[in-house]
């Protein structure tokens, strides 16, 4: 037998010497759409023609979290929408018919992913060229973490092999084509060094702003660590020039070691400073993308509610990243990272909930995800966009492993990673999202949305392109659970009910 493991670790080291290997993340790095498949024809014993396979029916351990495999999607076969559009196509629907292209957070996109936010954390910011690039000649989103600037440097480096924020965000306006966008976060002591303010004074990038490729992203928080600030460890000389600015337990004046951990404050927030930052972002940077990233809290809806308020205010869209507890990160204390946030999947219920009421927004939701099917599945639960951590540093590193060879010149290395990266989005998690969407008949990313709730034997449902496979699940989004014994009656009813409504649009456009 052979193993295909799709899940990120825990802890990731990027498979040691070997390079980024096992994962869906590093195999769609490598090998792009064939990643989705199960064979891998490097090796004769599991090659294509000499394995046969069938879908997982054990769980990977004992999980944690409910979690979106425990969502499954359900095609139909008889009447659906399928036949409007092979009517309107006017060949047989494949996958690939499926339109990804969407808006994202002001941003126009090949496909709603977004390079979630990482800051100076060694082990992201040093590939965080390759993300940048990666995300502009896939046309999707590139958001720039916290800390970069006091770390890293403005425009001029303080250490050669780290990029300086002018470097990240060069790599998505060098590479770009007019899709996708760049995202600049800032917290409280970005705020201090006034990054958002050089930014958008900068001569630079002043046609990007114009062009409305540039956004600015408030931090509220993150998955791995809710209610902690960004960490990271220093050697001693940076620890000294960084000793103002940040907290050291360690005195790197006093106390002689190797690395010393520098840690960020949260940052402290009310209704009414989040509704006046959020305000002032509008009114003093107009030509940004307003972006607002947050972790599992407690108080989600409040704050959403707050977003909202001032995206109606002020005629605009304001764009959610939620990251859920499942969320990656380059350092944080084990207790937080095990004990603190709700999971990703309660995030998504609060996505489901808020945009029936909350509607001047756009979401997208992170935390632990990797594959095409993690996509499909929270496209057809309410979210807009599906934010990538850990998955897209992987691929990173699996492109640079994969295909260095390939490029020439200075800057091979970065090539390389950034292929990763396209291969990993674009080829892998989109392609695969499009082949779950197209099976249940759609093809167009809109039409995932959720519908007016189905009757189903008694109840409601929220949508039938999907069911739950654990009732809680079930309960949680307003699905049907495959287990239930009246399953058949809910389905029958629902599908009535929804061919009654395709008819009828179908007559309208007639
Ligand atoms: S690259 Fe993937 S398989 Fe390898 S250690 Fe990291 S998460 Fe695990």
């Amino acid at each position: 037998m052979f193993k295909v493991q799709d899940q990120l670790c825990t802890h990731c080291n990027f498979c040691g010497d070997r390079g980024p290997m096992l994962c869906y993340a590093a195999r769609t790095a490598r090998h792009g759409l064939e990643g989705n498949f199960p064979s891998q024809d490097e090796n004769l014993r599991t090659a294509f023609g000499h394995t046969q396979s069938a879908g997982e029916q054990f769980l990977p351990g004992v999980p944690r979290f409910k979690a979106l495999r425990d969502i499954v999607l359900i095609p139909e076969l008889l009447g659906s929408q399928r036949v409007a559009y092979r009517d309107k196509l006017g060949v047989e629907p494949l996958y690939i018919h499926v339109n990804t292209q969407t808006t994202l957070g002001g941003f126009m996109v090949n496909t709603p992913v977004v390079v979630a936010a990482m800051g100076s954390t060694p082990v992201a910011n040093s590939i965080s060229v390759d993300l940048g690039m990666g995300a502009a000649r896939g046309g999707f989103v590139y958001a720039i973490g916290e800390n970069v600037v006091n770390m890293w440097g403005y425009e001029e480096r303080i250490h050669p092999d780290q990029p300086t924020l002018k470097d990240r965000i060069r790599a998505f306006t060098r590479n770009q084509s007019g899709m996708g966008g760049v995202v600049v976060q800032q917290n409280v002591e970005d705020a201090r060094a006034g990054v958002w303010k050089r930014v958008y004074g900068d001569p630079e990038l002043k046609e990007y702003f114009d062009a409305g490729l540039i956004g600015f992203e408030a931090k509220g928080g993150q998955g791995a660590k809710p209610g902690m600030g960004g960490e990271v460890k220093v050697p001693r000389q940076q620890a000294q020039r960084l000793s103002g600015l940040y907290h050291f337990p360690v005195d790197p004046f006093v106390v002689e070691q190797s690395l010393y951990q520098r840690h960020s404050v949260p940052g402290t927030a009310t209704v009414e400073s989040l509704h006046k930052q959020l305000q002032d972002m509008v009114r003093q940077f107009p030509k940004a993308r307003i972006w607002f990233k947050t972790g599992p809290y407690g108080d989600l809806m409040a704050q959403i509610q707050v977003l909202d308020e001032v995206a109606a205010e002020a005629g605009i869209r304001i764009h959610l990243t939620v990251d859920g507890t499942e969320g990656g990160t380059g350092m944080s204390p084990l207790g937080p990272m095990n004990e603190m946030g709700l999971p990703m999947l309660s995030c998504l219920m609060a996505i489901q909930r808020a945009r029936k009421q909350y509607t001047h927004l756009d979401y997208t939701i992170a935390g632990g995800l990797v594959s095409g099917r993690d996509f499909a599945k929270v496209l057809c639960l309410g979210a807009d966009g599906i934010a990538f951590g850990k998955a897209m540093l992987v691929a990173a590193m699996a492109g640079r492993d994969q295909f260095a060879a390939d490029f020439a010149g200075e800057s091979a290395l970065v090539q390389a990673g950034a292929h990763g990266v396209v291969n990993f989005a674009l080829e892998g998690v989109t392609n695969e999202a499009r082949m779950l969407i197209s099976s249940v008949g759609k093809y167009d990313l809109a039409a995932c949305k959720l519908v007016e709730p189905l009757p189903a034997a008694g109840r409601k449902v929220s949508t039938i392109d999907v069911l739950a496979l654990d009732e809680q699940v079930a309960r949680m989004f307003g699905l049907l659970y495959a287990y239930d014994p009246q399953l058949w009656d809910q389905l029958g009813e629902a599908t009535a009910e929804l061919r009654r409504r395709q008819e009828a649009v179908a007559a309208v456009r007639v």
